[in-house]
């Protein structure tokens, strides 16, 4: 039934469970399951009640007799309350157990999964990623994030993941234990986990708790029918509520199953559109727990830069505050730090607002002033440097405005949030590398924005002995035609 109807094509089950059966045949049989079975050891039973009456290797022993297809060795999870002392013991005695394994294991088809631990300790997990990794293991995974994500600490969910993933190679499939919840997906796949497991699905149904990509509902307190998933729409919300248990909960369930499913193609069709991002933070608004994970993913901008590709055959979308972390702008910033105008070094520059929507050089605004530019001096068009100052990019110069995504983005004609002070500091750095420029014209539009930005722009220019002559214009003829006069007089 999960093969067909489900479209599932890998399960995992608990083979500390299954062991105690006592049962002789294989797993694919034991389950009528023809897709990929993967079997976790039963460190999570170990977690929750302390103890497990099995040892290490004889687990790994019940799985190679039951021909599954990806295994886990028995590790000791950290758990997300552990003292410092505790949490590196379970390091120390999961690698130690990783390291015997490999002497012990006998069949090499199976694919055998390397758990990471050091819960909230970021230098434990550091330690333990990167010793795990120099053993050989096909898959790595991510232990105890699972009190961490019930008690909604996604701040710390991404520290954990994020500090694994630095320290193990980049190729290796990474698995997260015990992530249950589709709120959580985009964010958890974003940070690069290719896989994860979870009962959530279940053990919310019996709770008569209902999942949804936006959080968590109980059915006593829904009135009207909340999916049309072909599950739900079976029903009507009081005949669903009116199931008697056992069938209640097959039923929420199947619901709360499909759900994780649509959420997982949402998230393979975002990767494959390139719009990942953009999925991860129109779940933002689905708890604030989120947010914090948001702000916390800001400190990780290099790691994402390192992996995101250079262009995308889509736009970058601009719609709230949250987008400027995107890995493409902070991209485009770190190229700024080591960009130097062309040669020779001209000793004019002429800061230019940046329309809304790219590309910069041929937007309504900056054509009109070159078209008058041309009219009055077209021998010297060519004799400054132009750099566009967006609210979204910061600095662009003129020769940079057809990279991706600095032509290939939308943005609101709103403003997104006051000024950003970085800009300022961008461009006082960049003068600070560039102090050819005798003279720096800046021609910005009317908007609050750019009137704060002259503002402190003008402050910061005092720092610089240079002529400079910053201009808020309406980008009609008559000031455009006052303004380039006197550029052409300088040059
Ligand atoms: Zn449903």
């Amino acid at each position: 039934m999960m093969f067909q109807d489900f479209d599932c094509q890998i399960i995992v089950t608990n083979a500390y469970l299954l062991s105690k059966t006592e049962s002789e045949e294989k797993i694919h049989d034991i389950l009528d399951f023809p897709g990929t079975i993967m079997t976790d050891s039963g460190a999570y039973q170990l977690l929750i009640y302390g103890d497990v009456k099995i040892t290490p290797d004889q687990i790994i022993r019940f799985q190679e007799r039951i021909e599954t297809d990806i295994a886990v060795i028995l590790d000791v999870p950290t758990g997300g309350k552990a003292t410092y002392r505790d949490a590196e013991f379970t390091v120390e005695e999961t690698l130690r157990r990783a390291n015997a394994s490999i002497s012990q294991r006998r069949k090499s088809k199976i694919l055998w999964v390397g758990p990471i631990q050091g819960g909230t300790y970021p230098d434990l997990v550091a330690r333990s990623a990167r010793t795990i990794s120099e053993l050989d293991f096909s898959i790595y995974a991510i232990g105890s994030p699972t009190q961490l994500m019930e008690q909604y600490q996604f701040d710390k969910l991404v520290d954990l993941v994020l500090t694994a993933k630095m320290n193990i190679p980049v190729h290796k499939p990474v698995h997260l234990f015990g992530a249950g919840h589709p709120l959580i997906f985009p964010l958890i796949v974003a940070m690069g986990c290719d896989m994860f497991d979870s009962a959530a699905y279940a053990l919310f149904a019996k709770h008569d708790r209902i999942l949804t990509s936006e959080g968590t509902f109980r059915l006593a307190e829904l009135k009207d029918e909340f999916c049309t998933c072909p599950t739900c729409s079976q029903y009507t919300i009081s005949e669903m509520k009116q199931l008697e248990k056992k069938k209640r909960i097959q039923v929420l369930a199947e619901h709360n199953l499909r759900i994780c499913q649509n959420e997982i193609k949402r998230i393979k069709h975002a990767i494959r559109e390139g719009r990942l991002w953009r999925l991860v933070e129109s779940r933002l608004s689905s708890h604030p727990a989120l947010v914090d994970a948001m702000q916390r993913l800001q400190s990780y901008q290099p790691l994402f830069e390192e992996a995101s590709p250079i262009t995308k055959k889509r736009a970058i979308y601009i719609t709230s505050p949250w987008s400027l972390y995107q890995p493409e702008i902070y991209r485009h910033k770190k190229r700024m730090e080591d960009y130097s105008p062309p040669e020779p070094k001209r000793n004019v520059l002429l800061l230019f607002s940046a329309s809304r929507n790219g590309p910069y050089h041929s937007a309504k605004e900056y054509t009109r002033f070159k078209n008058e530019y041309k009219k009055i001096s077209p021998e010297s068009f060519q004799s400054f440097d132009t750099i566009f100052v967006s609210p979204i990019f910061g600095l662009v110069p003129l020769e940079l405005t057809n990279y991706y995504p600095l032509a290939q983005n939308v943005v609101p004609q709103t403003d997104l949030a006051n000024l950003d002070y970085s800009i300022i500091a961008q461009l006082k750095s960049y003068l600070t590398e560039n102090l050819q420029y005798i003279q720096i014209f800046g021609l910005f539009g009317q908007s609050a924005f750019w009137q704060s930005f002259k503002r402190r722009c003008k402050q910061m220019l005092k720092q610089f002995q240079k002529k400079f002559m910053l201009s808020t214009t309406d980008f009609s003829s008559k000031s455009l035609k006052t303004l380039i006069s006197k550029i052409a007089l300088e040059l």
